[in-house]
Formats: structure tokens, C-alpha cells, sequence
């Protein structure tokens, strides 16, 4: 019942090509506002404020071994017999007047404790035994051995965690570490999911014997609430211009709009020729890959001066011609395809969007499990098995029945990447994976 109008010029290009575009255009975005939550709260968000040291760290020299507090050059000729001052404990603040080695003499001392004037090294107490106030050792150390300095790790002003960096464990200890119990990060984009086709129906729904659970719209919010964004799923839109043309339009009021399903080449397939309805620019309508070949990018709304951020800029000049661009992905409806595309494109305009600094795509390497024969000309990334224990990891590819087998990723960990022009991988070759 279809009329058809006119497709937008077909864009297909290869993984890498299809990456820098993403990229590029992910550089350019604005993060949302600035909101400052607790520190745990922060876990996952993107910094807006740089980390700074408060104070030296470690703030004072600090032993790294039980033992004694010593002058390297009395341990020159070993064994050595040294008086004991008293001891130091992590806690304890040897006040210099008070508690300073001198020649001859040493001083008892526990990880995590200042290390007393005068001293220059601490020996373990292994290699120590201690006889009232007297102490016998028997090795002989460097100074700096067994200690560190002042401000070795980080000088107080020092940034230690950059604006733009998610914040994870690591970087919550380091913010703790620097007294930041309350953080500055961004606004959590919204990203609108909207899935498309007439056989998709709700969960909670009884589906008919033709239809399909709209398990897509559930992955991939999860997969935008991973990635630092806050997903609004809406309705499911059925192959049929107006309505999804109303959805869609919808979906552009968020920050983001992700489309499953409808771009491939059917007489249903709507999405493209919507977009194309509402003057969209298309960066690519597909890419060398399976799964997700028929994946779509582009913006809606290009060259509309964006009012908004001219009024709230500080500086009128630089915002005023910025394009209020809203980006969207059209992503293939098989759950496979629409999980792999949102990995290899779509998380990284969520990252930008929620104010982290672009990061390239990382993939691991490991050696292939069992030999892998496949077609040449796309790039796969395929479901695989990553095993082994320790050091040795091997990988093979996961049973499975095409980009609509969701149950295949229940027996999968990662996928695994096959280069375009490869036809056959031995066994024992290195070969990347994207980890899921
Ligand atoms: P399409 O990309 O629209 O041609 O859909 C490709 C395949 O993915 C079809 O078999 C659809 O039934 C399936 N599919 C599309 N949308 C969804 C969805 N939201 N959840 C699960 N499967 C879907
Ligand atoms: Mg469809």
C-alpha cells in the first residue's frame, strides 16, 4: 500500500570509514549541563571538573615494609648492631625533635608510617633481630629502599583526573583520596529508542503467532544506560509512514535517537525514506560489516541556529551559527545486528553526548581456538567464545544462526573480528575481539 518516495542516495562504506564519521562527528557534540552528585553516584558519569591533588601524595615519606627506619650508611658492613629509638606506626607523627635517627641508630617501623628524620631507607624485619634496645641486621639497603618520598605519586595541585574521563572505581578512590566527596559531572543524555516493525509487539504482551517480543528496545536501553546515557523508550512504531514519521519526530526531542529495525532493502523498510521526509543528511546508509550491513547515521535539523545555546553562552560570538543538529542511527532490527552496531557506533556519540572525550575502539587479541572458513569482503564480528584459564586465552567462534540468534550470545562472551579480505583462519593465529 506503500507509495514510495525517493531513497536517499545510497552511502555504503567500509568499518573504518564508518568509524571516523562517527567519530568526527562525535567531537563536535555539547554535552549537557553540569550537575554535582555524590561521589558514588558518579560512577559510570563523565567528569566535569578536573580532579586535583589536595595535598602531596603520599603527604609525608612513607614506609612500604615493616622494619626499621635507618641510615643506608651505617648498614654499609652488615652485621650491623644499631640502638632503637622507639617505634613508629601507620597513624603516628614522629615529631621530628623528638624521634630522629642519627648515626648509629634506627627505629622501629610499620607499612604505612612516616618515616622519622634522619633516616634514608628502611630494612625489613626479616632481616632484623631486635634484643631490647638494641638491633642486630644483617642485610644492607639503599637509600630511598623501601620507602616513598614525599609527593613521588602526585605534587599537591596536580591534576590527577581529567574533565571528559568516565569515573570509574579507580577514579572514585582517587577523588576520594583527594577529599571530593561531592563531584561536578554532566547531564545525562537522553536517548530516545525507538523499535519499528509491524510483528514487534510488547513484552507483557501475548505475541500472536507471527509476532515478535520487542526485545531490541530492553537491549539497547540497557546498552545506552552503560554507556552514560538515560534511555526513553518509546512506543513501537508499525511500518507505516505516519505514524512513525510522528515517532520519530518524537525521538528527535531527545539528545540522541536510535531506530531499530526498517533500513534494510524491503518494500517496509519506511525508516530511511521518513528520515529523508524530514530532510535528514546521511552520513552513511551502510557499511561493510555483518552483522548490521544495512546500519544508518545522520543528523536532522542541520544549518537551524540553535537559539538556545546563543542566549545561555557566554560568549555570544563563537555559539550563535552553531547547527542544532540531532543525530540519529538507524540500526538493523535482527537483535545480533542491533547490539553490534550500537557497540561499534552508537556508544561512542552516547559517551560524547554524555561529555566524555572520544575514545578510539579497543579490541583484545587472542589465539584462535579451532579454524575459522568464511566469505571474504565484509568485516564480521562475529559471536564467540572467549576461554582458558590465566595467560591462556583462546577464542572460538560461537554456534550460531545468523544475526537473529539471540540465543547464541547466552553461549558467547565476546566477538570475535574477521578482516575483510581474510577467507581462512588457522587455528593458533592471533585475531581481535570486541568484548561484550
Ligand atoms: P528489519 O531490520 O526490520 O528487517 O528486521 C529484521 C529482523 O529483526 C526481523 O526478523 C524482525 O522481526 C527482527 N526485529 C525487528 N525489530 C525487532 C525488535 N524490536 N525486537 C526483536 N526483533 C526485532
Ligand atoms: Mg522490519
Amino acid at each position: 500500500m506503500s507509495t514510495s518516495s525517493p531513497l536517499p542516495v545510497a552511502r555504503m562504506v567500509s568499518f573504518e570509514e564508518a568509524r571516523h564519521l562517527v567519530e568526527r562527528h562525535a567531537v563536535g557534540v555539547c554535552p549537557g549541563a553540569v550537575e554535582t552528585v555524590d561521589l558514588l553516584a558518579g560512577l559510570g558519569r563523565m567528569l566535569a571538573e578536573a580532579i586535583v591533588a589536595d595535598r602531596d601524595f603520599p603527604p609525608f615519606a612513607r614506609a612500604t615494609r615493616d622494619g626499621f627506619a635507618v641510615r643506608a650508611e651505617d648498614l654499609a658492613e652488615v652485621p650491623a648492631r644499631l640502638e632503637v629509638l622507639g617505634e613508629v606506626k601507620a597513624g603516628d607523627w614522629p615529631e621530628p625533635g623528638k624521634c630522629s635517627v642519627g648515626r648509629g641508630q634506627a627505629v622501629g617501623i610499620m607499612t604505612g608510617a612516616p618515616l622519622p628524620a634522619g633516616a634514608d631507607a628502611v630494612v625489613m624485619v626479616e632481616y632484623a633481630a631486635a634484643a631490647g634496645t638494641v638491633v642486630e641486621i644483617q642485610r644492607s639497603v639503599k637509600p630511598g629502599e623501601n620507602y616513598v618520598p614525599r609527593g613521588a605519586e602526585a605534587r599537591a595541585g596536580q591534576q590527577l583526573l581529567d574533565r571528559g574521563r568516565r569515573l570509574d572505581h579507580a577514579g572514585i578512590a582517587i577523588a576520594a583520596s583527594a577529599g571530593k566527596s561531592r563531584v561536578q559531572v554532566f547531564r545525562k543524555p537522553r536517548v530516545a529508542v525507538l523499535s519499528t516493525g509491524d510483528e514487534v509487539v510488547e513484552i507483557d504482551a501475548a505475541p500472536g503467532p507471527a509476532e515478535i517480543r520487542n526485545s531490541n528496545s530492553y537491549s539497547l536501553a540497557a546498552q545506552v544506560q552503560n554507556a552514560g546515557g538515560e534511555a526513553v523508550r518509546l512506543a513501537i512504531a508499525p511500518d507505516e509512514r505516519g505514524r512513525l514519521r510522528q515517532l520519530i519526530e518524537e525521538g528527535l526531542a531527545c539528545d540522541l535517537l536510535l531506530l531499530t529495525g526498517g533500513v534494510s532493502m524491503g518494500k517496509y523498510d519506511l525508516v530511511e525514506q521518513v528520515l529523508g521526509e524530514l530532510k535528514a543528511e546521511f552520513y552513511f546508509t551502510g557499511a561493510e560489516i555483518q552483522p548490521g550491513r544495512p546500519v544508518v547515521f545522520g543528523s536532522c535539523g542541520a544549518g537551524a541556529p540553535a537559539r538556545v545555546l546563543a542566549a545561555n553562552s557566554p560568549s555570544k560570538r563563537t555559539r550563535v551559527s552553531m547547527p542544532h543538529k540531532k543525530y540519529f542511527f538507524g540500526l538493523p532490527g535482527n537483535p545480533v545486528s542491533t547490539m553490534v552496531t550500537f557497540e561499534l557506533f552508537a556508544r561512542t556519540m552516547i559517551e560524547a553526548l554524555a561529555g566524555m572525550t572520544p575514545q578510539p575502539l579497543i579490541f583484545l587479541r587472542a589465539q584462535l581456538k579451532s579454524e575459522i572458513r568464511t566469505k571474504t569482503g565484509l568485516k564480521r564480528f562475529l559471536p564467540a567464545v572467549l576461554s582458558g584459564e590465566f595467560e591462556n586465552a583462546e577464542v572460538e567462534l560461537a554456534r550460531w544462526q545468523g544475526s537473529s540468534d539471540i540465543a547464541a550470545l547466552a553461549r558467547a562472551n565476546c566477538y570475535l573480528v574477521i578482516p575483510p579480505e581474510r577467507e581462512r583462519i588457522e587455528a593458533g593465529e592471533w585475531v581481535s575481539l570486541l568484548m561484550r
